[in-house]
């Protein structure tokens, strides 16, 4: 897609004023609110516009797609950080944490044990957040919430850095209530980072105590 250089500068706006506002409701500081922009599926000419106005704090759901776009990004441009927030296979462990600062999608022992070797190997501590599925959902990924106690347990004892919780909430239906609850486990747990809230619904998710949104559409247009 040939878009205009301008377009993705001024939805960044947009959505960074959005942001503004939603932590003015909230009275929170919208610097405590890391915006990772989802560029999965989008070419790097699309990226760099973004890049280009300043953005530096990127978000990618495939690791195969990530090594495919993200090396030559990173040469041209400095100062970047690029999430995981898709699910991980254990045999793709090593390559996500050669190419990511960050993986939210921890959510089962096996793939604890994969991470915590290759970070070994690596020489290289990659923040996580463990995926929680929120709303039961038996399709949906990330750690059942009963087995959310005993997977944190888990991490700590392979002393994994462990930043907070992520989730994505069951579709069609509205999300407070899940980013409330999701809020309360970091809480409980004491976690300081929430990944939650998409294009739909991340001022909701901001107001809920957001540490980390994570917006694809609404920056790059529709997927
Ligand atoms: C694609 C994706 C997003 C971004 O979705 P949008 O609705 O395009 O903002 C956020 N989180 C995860 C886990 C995703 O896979």
């Amino acid at each position: 897609m040939n878009e205009p250089a301008s377009l993705p500068i001024s939805l960044l706006a947009a959505v960074n004023a959005r942001i503004a506002n939603a932590c003015a409701i909230a009275r929170r500081a919208p610097s405590d609110v890391a915006l990772i922009a989802v560029s999965k599926t989008k070419p790097a000419e699309a990226i760099v516009p973004l890049i280009g106005a300043g953005h530096r704090l990127f978000g990618e759901n495939r690791v195969q797609e990530a090594q495919d776009k993200w090396p030559a990004l990173r040469e041209a441009h400095a100062g970047l950080e690029l999430h995981l927030i898709g699910q991980l296979q254990s045999n793709k462990a090593e390559d996500a944490v050669r190419l990511f600062d960050c993986i939210h999608s921890l959510d089962r022992p096996s793939l604890l044990t994969a991470l915590a070797r290759a970070m070994d190997k690596a020489g290289r501590q990659v923040p996580l957040f463990v995926q929680v599925n929120i709303g039961d959902e038996p399709q949906k990924g990330g750690c059942a919430l009963s087995d959310l106690p005993s997977l944190l347990v888990e991490t700590h004892q392979a002393g994994l850095p462990v930043i907070g919780l992520m989730c994505v909430p069951p579709a069609g239906i509205e999300a407070a209530p899940f980013f409330a609850l999701m809020a309360k486990l970091a809480d409980d747990h004491g976690l300081a980072g929430r990944s939650m809230g998409m294009s739909d619904d991340f001022e909701t998710a901001v107001m809920l105590g957001a540490t980390h949104i994570r917006v694809g559409s609404a920056l790059f247009g529709a997927r």
